[in-house]
């Protein structure tokens, strides 16, 4: 099976969230059962000094940025997977973000930018490709960066009898960005005039990539099932939930696997000590370190809390910072924050740092090695997520002995199991789900996880649970097969 996988972000080489971490794992274990799987991706600075080995394949010309774009070719560091890198001076060597610039706005030629990532994968997808001696049977697009692909790949081949072209499928990774762009976009990016129509590009007066991905794509997926069937009701839909019903039985639920090898605290380079399932007690050692490099006040039996995230609505970080005070001042907590985002959520988080210096610690930005720190360092992880397509970090939490407290969403309420008698007697008790996503359920749910945490016995049960659970990529990655094939000879 020959896949193109286009994304725009795909770890180590570029990362801003978890399409970064899926983009880097699952082409590797595509790979690993067979598949021929190459990456596409856009040039950003970081993304062509890391590749390895970089060849020139070819020019294209004529783009509708009146540019014209290098194709190159390379390897991924570490798994190999072959990487095609769209390198363009105009559109991507820049300094600041994939999405945004330095000061966090959008870069105001996206729709150039991902509309070339979407038609360059287009145009390799056909056997009238520029490349000649490779085109891929499925052409695998992710979130609405790469959503027009299937757009682009239905205009190309209309009327076109001779032309010989991939399947596209389309994965979700998160409804709530759509890439909506005013309508002179349609003709800026060489869309046919015709395409501008409900039953097409069109969304409520603009041009939604996310949109023409989900209208034109031969398949759909998305990142678990339980968001499958979220994204088809109007609580979650934002405001595709019509088109999304309408195609509900096609949309494949595949939960994300993790990087094991990545995420894995018996070797994980950051940790200042390593352990495993069989022996936990590393962990108190990692945590004594994170303490004292976060400033903390040094103590093994106080729970410490995390949350390494974007610091955003979705991610329910009000919710923790309403009852912050109370899970600090009465419950005796401390809490550490790593992440970015809306501007008041992250001085909320500093005032709170401020007043409490000994218990709370806010680090605001992007830091890998102390994301994993905390992962392996904090006793219990929080993630009260308002919707969750998937998330990554709540699964990191379970192979990190730190269990997570969740909401009942998405790819959380498919990968954590709540604590209760039955599930600990079953041995699949994971976590903690809160029962509603407000500040209240975020109390009690931690107030119970914090009840097992003073039991020592019990606790070691529910942290050995998450960390012996099979969370690797080879399941879903069979799970893709499955679906390419279907796709295929649909
Ligand atoms: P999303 O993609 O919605 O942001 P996920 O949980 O799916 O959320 O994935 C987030 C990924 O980004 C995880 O790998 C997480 O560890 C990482 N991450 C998020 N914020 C930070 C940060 N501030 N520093 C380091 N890693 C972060």
């Amino acid at each position: 099976m020959r896949i193109l996988f286009v994304t725009s972000e795909a770890f180590p080489l570029i990362k801003t969230g978890g399409l970064a971490d899926v983009s880097g794992s699952l082409p590797a274990a595509l790979q690993a059962i067979g598949a021929d799987v190459r990456i596409l991706i856009p040039g950003y600075p970081a993304v062509l000094d890391k590749l390895v080995n970089p060849t020139f394949l070819t020019t294209i010309s004529n783009l509708p940025h009146d540019g014209t774009i290098n194709l190159i070719i390379g390897e991924m560091p570490e798994t190999k997977v072959p990487v095609m890198v769209i390198e363009s001076a105009g559109l991507y060597q820049r300094n600041g973000g994939p999405y945004v610039d330095s000061t966090g706005k959008d870069w105001e030629d996206n729709p150039y930018r991902f509309g070339t990532l979407s038609l360059v994968a287009a145009m390799l997808s056909s056997d009238q490709s520029p490349l000649k001696d490779w085109s891929p049977e499925i052409t695998h697009c992710n979130d609405w960066q790469s959503g027009l692909t299937p757009a682009f790949m239905h205009f190309m081949s209309a009327g076109r009898t001779k032309m010989k072209q991939a399947k596209s499928l389309l994965s979700i990774h998160n409804l709530a960005f759509q890439g909506s762009y005013s309508a002179d976009w349609v003709k800026r990016l060489g869309l046919p005039a015709e395409s501008y129509q409900i039953n097409g590009v069109e969304y409520y007066g603009q041009l939604s990539f996310l949109k023409a991905g989900i209208f034109y794509a031969d398949g759909l997926s998305t990142v678990s099932p339980t968001y499958a069937k979220e994204i088809q009701t109007e609580a979650y839909g934002f405001g595709m939930q019509g088109l999304l019903t309408a195609r509900g039985t096609e949309i494949h639920g595949i939960l994300n696997g993790l990087d094991t090898h990545e995420w894995n605290p018996a070797i994980d380079p950051h940790l200042v000590q390593h352990y495993d399932a069989d022996n936990i007690t590393g962990k108190q050692v990692v945590k004594k370190m994170l303490q004292t490099k976060l400033r903390l006040k040094v103590e093994a039996n106080t729970p410490l809390l995390g949350v390494v995230s974007r610091l955003t609505h979705q991610k329910g970080l009000d919710m923790l910072s309403a009852c912050a005070e109370t899970l600090i001042t009465q419950y005796g907590c401390q809490l550490a924050v790593l992440g970015s985002g809306d501007a008041s959520f992250e001085q909320g988080y500093r005032d709170l740092s401020r007043r409490f210096p000994d218990q709370v610690s806010v680090t605001i930005g992007y830091n890998e090695a102390l994301s994993h720190q905390m992962m392996a360092g904090c006793d219990i992880f929080i993630m009260p997520s308002r919707f969750e397509p998937c998330g990554l970090n709540q699964m990191y939490g379970l192979r990190y002995g730190t269990p997570p407290v969740v909401t009942y969403t998405g790819g959380l309420a498919d990968s954590v199991q709540d604590t209760n008698e039955d599930s600990l007697n079953n041995k699949t008790a994971t976590g903690f789900v809160m029962k509603k996503a407000d500040a209240n359920d975020l109390v009690s749910a931690v107030s119970k996880a914090l009840g097992y945490y003073q039991d020592k016995k019990t606790w070691k049960k529910i942290q050995e649970n998450g960390m012996r659970q099979n969370l690797d990529w080879s399941r879903s990655a069979k799970a893709y097969m499955r679906m390419y094939e279907e796709i295929l000879h649909k």
